[in-house]
């Protein structure tokens, strides 16, 4: 009994590959990949998966969600086609190249063409040693795969660019890990993702063969991503083609931080090898929701002190990294201009993603010179104020331009303050005087309030995967207790639509989670 997955393999099929079928740690060279066998799990039990991820999968309906779907996507049973491998990868860490990194703990099953006839990528991340595992495990603990599985589905449904989940399955295994690098490693639960996306390519993909000075496989690589990939543009060898795909890579990039500012997201750890060739949010580790709006608020302990990744400097790191990847091909171009003036208009790129996103969620028809102060002033405003992002911007469109008094434009987006008792006498001026200003630029560009209403509401989700209600449902989780979870992720497919009897998953942060580890900070440790 099968699952009807029917897999091809093009990137086994047409990228070299490394000689070598042993699987032990090394460095492998002129290679993009290893083939490699999951390493089965004792006692595999489904938590979750998406059904309708299943379905665009052509997973057979009878299948889905059954002991042939779970040990299939726990490793433990191959599907007839399929040619597991792991990815040779390098990247940048924290501004430093860091070498040979590649997929420690990742094994893509093969790809499969969706119901929608795009091609798409199926990885279990969790599934055991790789050559790339370097001095780790090749193993996930439920807590992070829970957190993975959760937020890049609730991406999905953002309309966020994103890797998705097709499963969470808990191995049966246990896993060491300490948690705080403080010297004291416990027994976790072990859990496996099943992650989907059209590839799994990094900049940190194409890094590696220039570190290792292999012009030819990065040539070979580079060609199969945009014939793959990027199909408007002509996959020819040609100069012109690397630069036309820069631009496309850097558009997308550009795009996408501009919609984490959107919704509130940080990733926590933007290395080259944590940043897709194809504009995706990827590889879900100590990433964070921002909830009282701070530009220099990381979620991840390791960052603590550089903060590096921090919500602010999103774009900035993005643009970094683009000039990495610029570097890399500047290997594949005679002329490295075009990839110079491509990188300059970046911020122009992204101001002009930007801008558009701000307008909407402020409803406003458009954002004239006036509209650019009053941006810039309520950023001024959130550094001084604690409030919360994405209640803030949901309250604001119950706000009606023709609302009476100061008074009352101040009660409706108060419950989006986190000490309404505490805010200082200049703040609460500051934020009426805001708020007052808002309504005027509102009744000058003659904003129809049913419009606005439609279009900040699509545009500013009410449901977020919160930091802290991710962490009560790996509490329930580790329990085995998964109603939590499964009533929240029904909730998380409509983000933007308020759903009657779901308050409490769109509550900001209780006081508790403020300093609790999980809500606040994260390690890397995953
Ligand atoms: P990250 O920055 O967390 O995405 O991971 C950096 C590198 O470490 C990648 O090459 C991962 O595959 C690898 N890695 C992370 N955790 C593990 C693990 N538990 N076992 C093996 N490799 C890992
Ligand atoms: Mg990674």
């Amino acid at each position: 009994m099968d699952l009807d997955l029917k897999f091809q393999n093009p990137f086994v099929d047409q990228l070299p590959g490394d000689g070598e079928s042993r699987n032990f740690v090394r460095l492998v060279s002129d290679s993009c990949y290893s083939l490699v066998e999951p390493t089965a799990t004792s006692k595999p039990s489904l938590i979750s998966y998406s059904q309708e991820l299943a379905e665009l999968l052509g997973v057979s309906p009878e299948r889905i969600g059954t002991e042939t779907f779970t040990e299939v996507f726990a490793g433990n049973r191959r599907v007839s086609g399929s040619t597991p491998y792991a990815m040779c990868y390098g990247g940048h860490q924290f501004g430093h190249w860091a070498g040979q990194l590649g997929d420690g703990r990742a094994i893509t099953l093969g790809e499969i063409e969706g119901k929608d006839g795009l091609s798409y990528a199926l990885q279990l991340k969790g599934s055991g040693l790789t050559p790339y595992s370097r001095t780790a495990d090749g193993l996930a603990v439920l807590r992070s795969s829970l957190r993975e599985f959760v937020c890049s589905e609730a991406m999905h449904y953002l309309r966020v660019p994103t890797t998705r989940a097709l499963s969470l399955i808990r191995t049966g295994d246990q896993v060491v890990r300490d948690m705080f690098y403080d010297g004291n490693p416990k027994l976790e639960t072990g859990a496996i993702v099943c992650r989907v996306a059209p590839t799994f390519l990094r900049f940190g993909s194409f890094e590696i063969f220039a570190a290792q000075r292999n012009i030819e496989v990065l040539k070979q690589l580079a060609d199969f991503t945009i014939r793959t990939q990027f199909p408007s543009i002509k996959a020819d060898g040609s100069p012109d083609s690397y630069c036309q795909w820069f631009r496309e890579v850097l558009d997308r990039t550009a795009y996408l931080m501009a919609e984490w500012w959107r919704v509130g997201f940080v990733h926590g750890v933007m290395n080259t090898d944590n940043m897709s060739i194809t504009g995706l949010t990827i590889d879900y580790g100590p990433y964070g929701w921002l909830e009282d709006f701070d530009l220099g608020w990381t979620p991840n302990t390791t960052d603590a002190q550089t903060k590096r990744y921090t919500f602010g400097k999103q774009p900035q790191i993005a643009k970094w990294n683009l000039l990495q990847l610029a570097n890399v091909l500047c290997l594949l171009v005679n002329e490295p201009r075009p990839l110079q003036e491509a990188l300059d208009e970046y911020d122009q790129v992204f101001e002009t993603y930007y801008s558009e996103e701000i307008r909407c969620k402020l409803g406003l028809p458009e954002l004239r010179d006036d509209d650019t102060r009053l941006v810039q002033e309520l950023y001024s405003l959130f550094e001084v104020i604690e409030i919360d992002m994405t209640l803030f911007f949901r309250f604001l469109a119950n706000i009606t331009s023709d609302s009476s008094s100061d008074q009352d434009l101040l009660q409706a987006v108060q419950p989006a303050l986190y000490n309404p008792d505490e805010i200082s006498r200049e703040g609460r001026a500051r934020l009426e005087n805001w708020l007052t200003t808002y309504t005027t630029s509102l009744r000058k560009q003659h904003q129809d309030p049913e419009v606005r209403v439609k279009l900040m509401n699509n545009n500013n989700p009410l449901y977020v995967p919160r930091n802290y209600l991710a962490q009560l449902a790996i509490d329930d989780a580790d329990t085995g207790d998964y109603a939590f979870l499964s009533q929240w992720m029904e909730v998380l497919k409509n983000p933007y639509q308020e759903q009657p009897g779901m308050e409490k998953f769109a509550a900001k942060r209780p006081d508790w989670a403020r300093t609790r580890a999980g809500c606040s900070m994260l390690s890397c440790s995953s």
